[in-house]
């Protein structure tokens, strides 16, 4: 199984070799806003950056539980991290181009969504 992903204007391109451990979606302000609220973690062996690495630009976190975040250069696509040194990393779930095969089992600072949230995330619209 690989999972195709890219930013907007395709400067980026990466795959996902096998099905990412877990899908989550954090609701605090600082995800929301860098666009980066839904991730798959993949373990680093199942990362290919197949191009577009002198594009990323990242975010330094500035406090804690904040964790450095990733962008296109050129069309500001969140990307999540993958350019991180650890064994296991986030990927912006809403640049993959294919089903990961993973569904959303997590929401962590529900309390901070705002009140309109539910009426984008939650419901079809009808
Ligand atoms: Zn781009
Ligand atoms: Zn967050």
């Amino acid at each position: 199984m690989e999972i195709k992903g890219s930013c907007v204007c395709g400067a980026v391109q990466f795959t996902i070799v096998g099905r990412p451990s877990a899908m989550g979606t954090c609701h605090c302000s600082r995800c929301r806003k860098l666009g980066t609220s839904t991730i798959v973690f993949i373990k680093r062996d199942q990362f290919r950056l197949l191009r577009g690495e002198n594009e990323i630009r990242t975010l330094a976190p500035t406090e804690r539980y904040a964790y450095t975040r990733s962008f296109c250069g050129q069309c500001g696509t969140s990307l999540g991290e993958p350019l991180s040194p650890e064994g296991s990393f986030p990927i912006n779930a809403q640049c993959l181009d294919d089903d990961p095969g993973v569904r959303n089992e997590m929401h962590e600072f529900l309390d901070d969504s705002p009140p309109w949230a539910a009426s984008v995330h939650f419901e079809k619209v009808k």
